[in-house]
């Protein structure tokens, strides 16, 4: 078990776990895209370890690029979605396949969309390590799941609890603390 800040987290996914999560991931983009070379493009922050590892073992020429946006707060998403760090390439006609960490409301996606939607890019594929579907709300195809998760908060791999835990090979869940209460 960690404590960061105020919280406890337990031992949820290991590196070993997540090393083969994402060779998977890899292995269906490398087979699907073929001779293309595709765009990735990570979702800063949380993304970096996942596309750092991913790009790492992808088999064939691709190039790299990030964008940042902000929806969480603490341990709630918010609606409120910014795009901090814009794109400066020209995409048009490339195959772009966003690499997410994690999908939970699908709030960043969507702005995810609406980002690329007038960027004429010939196609557009939604990867992510994480993926919560009893939070996910929206309508649009996720191409590629690492992990279906739970609908709890998680920490570590890129991912953070008010800034801690960006830092952790392995996956830890926030412990929620069980009051036995007993009405007879
Ligand atoms: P969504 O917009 O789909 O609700 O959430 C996507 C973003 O929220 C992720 O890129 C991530 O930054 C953050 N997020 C969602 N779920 C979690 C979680 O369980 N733990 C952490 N640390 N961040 C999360």
């Amino acid at each position: 078990m960690i404590k960061l800040h105020d919280l406890y987290f337990k031992p949820f996914i290991s590196e070993q776990e997540i090393d083969a999560a994402v060779q998977k991931m890899v292995d269906g983009i490398a087979d699907d895209l073929g001779d293309e070379v595709p765009v990735f493009i990570g979702i800063l922050n949380g993304s970096f370890m996942l596309v750092s590892d991913f790009v790492k073992k992808y088999p064939k020429p691709c190039e790299v690029t990030f964008i940042k946006l902000a929806s969480y707060e603490g341990v709630k998403s918010t609606e409120d979605i910014q795009r901090l760090i814009g794109l400066t390439q020209d995409l048009t006609g490339r195959t772009v396949v966003i690499l997410e960490d994690i999908i939970d409301s699908g709030n960043t996606l969507e702005e995810v969309h609406r980002i690329f939607e007038n960027e004429n890019v010939k196609q557009l594929i939604i990867a992510t390590l994480f993926y919560k579907p009893e939070a996910y709300n929206k309508d649009f195809k996720l191409h590629y799941v690492g992990m279906e998760i739970p609908n709890k908060f998680i920490v570590g791999y890129g991912l953070d609890y008010n800034g801690l835990g960006r830092d952790l090979p392995d996956v830890y869940q926030l412990k929620t603390t069980q009051h036995m209460t007993n009405i007879v």
